[in-house]
């Protein structure tokens, strides 16, 4: 169900979300982060890719655009100044508990839609709990096809095979999405030494990049970014249409 316009929760009075409860029994929320990105990029970087995406998603599949989270965890950043962290257990409480709110009001299934890898593991653990105590759902979208994306369009050499953050690809979408929020003169380029312990303990970011970027910020371009993100798109409207049909009886 196409939409003529994005239904967002936030701007619709009880009765307007009652009404459309009734069409729809499904949302999409965003969850990003408020976390370092670097010298040349918004602390919101994450919430500004994930509201871009499913603004989209929600206008192409009709579903109900919840507001966005952007307290979350954000456990590696922690240390830099003016990141906000909060713990697993309080985010994967708050996503169980909005899941079970609306659940109550009809929506029976909220697509997380994950611009940020630090929330990954808490959004996990929401689904897994509302699996075994509740008819509500979660489907968690962690920026499907963005491995595939990189790989194809981004012109520098990846630091991480599973970390990215304020390189080319963050820096390239926000120069698509809000341009004026990035300031290219403070744009770097670093490659940490990899810690062969990376990822199997976690390790604070401040102890290996000194600017919070990890790959090259200064080959990004307004073009690779709108690329990346339309690739995104369409992976993540094909995985929401894939789930939706499972569920036709
Ligand atoms: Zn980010």
């Amino acid at each position: 169900m196409k939409s003529e316009k994005v239904m967002r929760h936030f701007e619709m009075s009880w009765p307007e979300f009652e009404i459309l409860a009734k069409k729809t029994n499904y949302a999409i929320l965003p969850v990003g982060a408020i976390e370092q990105h670097g010298p040349h990029l918004p602390m919101g970087t994450d919430v500004i890719i994930g509201e871009y995406l499913t603004e989209r998603l929600a206008m192409a599949t009709g579903a109900i655009l919840l507001h966005s989270l952007a307290y979350t965890p954000s456990f590696s950043c922690r240390y830099y100044p003016g990141t906000v962290r909060v713990s697993d257990e309080t985010f994967t409480s708050e996503l169980v508990e909005i899941a079970e709110s609306l659940y109550l009001h009809g929506i029976e299934t909220i697509y997380v839609y994950l611009a940020h890898l630090g929330a990954a593991a808490a959004c996990k653990a929401a689904e897994r709990k509302l699996l075994l105590t509740s008819k509500a759902r979660l489907i968690n979208l962690l920026l499907p096809g963005y491995q595939e994306a990189l790989g194809k369009f981004c012109r520098s050499e990846r630091w991480h095979p599973i970390y990215v953050h304020a390189e080319e690809y963050e820096t390239s979408a926000l120069l698509a999405i809000r341009p004026d929020l990035v300031d290219m003169t403070k744009a770097v380029k670093e490659y940490p030494e990899i810690d062969p312990l990376l990822g199997s303990i976690s390790i604070p970011w401040n102890e290996f990049s000194a600017s919070g970027v990890i790959g090259d910020a200064t080959v990004a371009t307004a073009e690779t970014g709108q690329a990346i993100l339309d690739y995104i798109y369409e992976k993540s409207l094909e995985v929401i249409r894939i789930h939706q049909d499972s569920l036709e009886p």
